[in-house]
Formats: structure tokens, sequence, C-alpha cells
């Protein structure tokens, strides 16, 4: 498949104009380590988009409580449309009357490994079962993506791994709320970001 073809539903569901989004164009697949970035979206629920790239673009998922050090802690994870891999650097406001109207930010970003000696990552994620390395600047260690339901609308499980940085109890999310990019909270960067200021000043 194309890379434009995967990006797809991306852009049917986007209008880009007055939209700050990356419109998203077709990549090869860089020889760098694939990228992991996680961004935390304030849309009518509050929630953290995952996203790892594989094969020229991210594969994304909606994961509704963020991510957790603690091995005990599985957090759902919804599979949402790939993403173009030049997202991973988008933090700002979507406007009103858009996809995903509300504010983004890059949470966490970094880089990761697959762990599965004997696939690839994205055999490994359409087998429904993938281990990683993430090496952020606040997740660090291995996690786990495993799919859990069948038909048209699988559950995703994302959890941290025991052993390595594992740390029980740790609400990451709440200690670390801010921007990993520009260290900003949610609410500066819509203050700062607002589209209608943009257009007025340019
Ligand atoms: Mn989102």
């Amino acid at each position: 498949m194309k890379d434009q073809d995967k990006l797809k539903e991306y852009k049917d569901k986007r209008d880009f104009e007055g939209n700050p989004e990356p419109e998203g164009k077709e990549k090869n697949p860089s020889e760098d380590e694939p990228i992991y970035v996680i961004q935390k979206h304030d849309a009518s629920n509050l929630h953290y988009d995952l996203r790892l790239e594989s094969e020229g673009v991210l594969k994304s998922w909606a994961v509704p409580k963020g991510p957790s050090m603690d091995p005990d802690e599985k957090r759902l994870a919804i599979p949402t449309e790939d993403h173009p891999i030049e997202y991973a650097d988008f933090e700002g406001v979507i406007p009103e009357g858009h996809y995903g109207a509300g504010t983004v930010i890059v949470w966490d970003k970094g880089y990761f490994e697959n762990t599965k000696e004997d696939k690839s990552f994205d055999e490994s994620l359409k087998d429904g079962h993938s281990t990683i390395r993430i090496m952020g600047q606040k997740l660090k260690g291995k996690f786990a993506l495993i799919r859990t339901g069948k038909g048209d609308n699988p559950r995703w499980l994302f959890f941290k791994m025991k052993g390595e940085e594992a740390e029980s109890g740790s609400n990451i999310t709440e200690e670390q709320p801010n921007s990993a990019k520009t260290g900003r909270s949610l609410e500066e960067v819509a203050e700062e970001e607002d589209p209608a200021d943009i257009e007025k000043f340019g």
C-alpha cells in the first residue's frame, strides 16, 4: 500500500484551510530510529494520542487515561487513523468546527525499538501483540501493546512491562503534565496559539 493511501482517512477527515495541522506528504520509511510520540489532546474529551512510526506513517491510538509507568495499570488504547510523520512535532490549536477541535501538546517524544526478535514491529502489530522499548523524555523502558477485542472495533491495551524503569503507584501524567517540546501547559498553548489571533496578527 502506498503511504498516500495510508493517509487517506487522515486527509478525508480534515479541512486544512485555516487549520494548522500538517497536511502530510508521502514519505519513505526513515533510516533513523522510529519515532515515538504521545500528544495530549484537549478535545471534547481530554485524551492522549500514542503514535509510533511504522512504514512511513505514525500508527496511532487514543489512550483516554494516558500512559502509566505502573505495570498494574493497563490502559485502554483505541486505534485511530494513521498520521503523517511530521505530525509528531505538531503542537497547537485545532480550530472550532474542525475535526478534533481543541489544543494539542507534545506530551512526550523520543524513539522506540521493537523488542520482538522474530518479527518486525509492523508484523507484530498485525498479530496484535507488540513489545517495544520506549526512549522518551518521560516514558522509558519496555511497554506492550496488545489487541484484546476482535472484529471491526478492536480494543488494545497499552502498558508498562515489569522490570526496568517500572514504578508502581506512579502517576506520570499528573506529575509531568506539560509539553516535552516547549514546557508549556495545555492552557498556555491554547492562549498563545489561538487561531483567531494568528489570523489577526499573522
Ligand atoms: Mn486525539
